[in-house]
């Protein structure tokens, strides 16, 4: 079974996404979805903080890709909800941000599944019928780096705040 975590408030969501930003290495790529209003972004927030960018993370709707070099890694926040073609993709040269250094985090990512690079982390944020602010977020690893990665966060989740 794949390993999923429930959180109740936009807060818990965003703690979630922290403690996943504290364990992320070099190069790693974080895909979400999830409907509108899932999450996406509240867990993003919660990632940069956890990679230590100072300062608010908002959506990049309109421009495709924020950029954060503050933290302990560069983070890449893309939201592809309004891309219109992959075309879009290869004009912000979106293979630069999968295969850097950094961490690149996508929002609707499995609208570019095909663009997606092979070793990722996919998480999907659903909502669930137990409450209007009850969330699952369920972890599936793509590749070795990503599966290591799961289960520390797992272990951390489980360990302790
Ligand atoms: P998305 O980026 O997936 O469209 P956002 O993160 O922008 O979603 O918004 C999530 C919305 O849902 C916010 O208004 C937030 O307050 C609300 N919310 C309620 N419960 C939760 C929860 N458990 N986790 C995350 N967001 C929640
Ligand atoms: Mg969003």
């Amino acid at each position: 079974m794949l390993p999923s975590i429930k959180t109740s408030s936009p807060d818990e969501t965003a703690r979630l996404g922290e403690k996943l930003g504290i364990l992320l290495r070099s190069g790693d790529v974080v895909c979400l979805s999830g409907d509108l209003g899932a999450g996406k972004t509240r867990f993003t927030q919660g990632l940069a903080v956890g990679l230590g960018v100072s300062g608010p993370v908002t959506s990049p709707t309109f421009t495709i890709v924020n950029e954060y070099p503050q933290g302990r890694l560069p983070l890449y926040h893309m939201d592809v909800y309004r891309l219109n073609d992959h075309q879009e993709m290869e004009d912000i040269g979106y293979e630069e941000y999968f295969y850097s250094s950094g961490v690149t985090v996508i929002e609707w990512a499995e609208r570019v599944i095909e663009l997606l690079p092979v070793e990722r982390l996919d998480i999907v944020i659903s909502r669930c019928p137990e409450g209007e602010d009850i969330r699952s977020v369920t972890l599936i690893p793509h590749g070795e780096g990503p599966a290591a990665l799961v289960k520390e966060l797992m272990d951390f989740v489980c360990t302790g705040d």
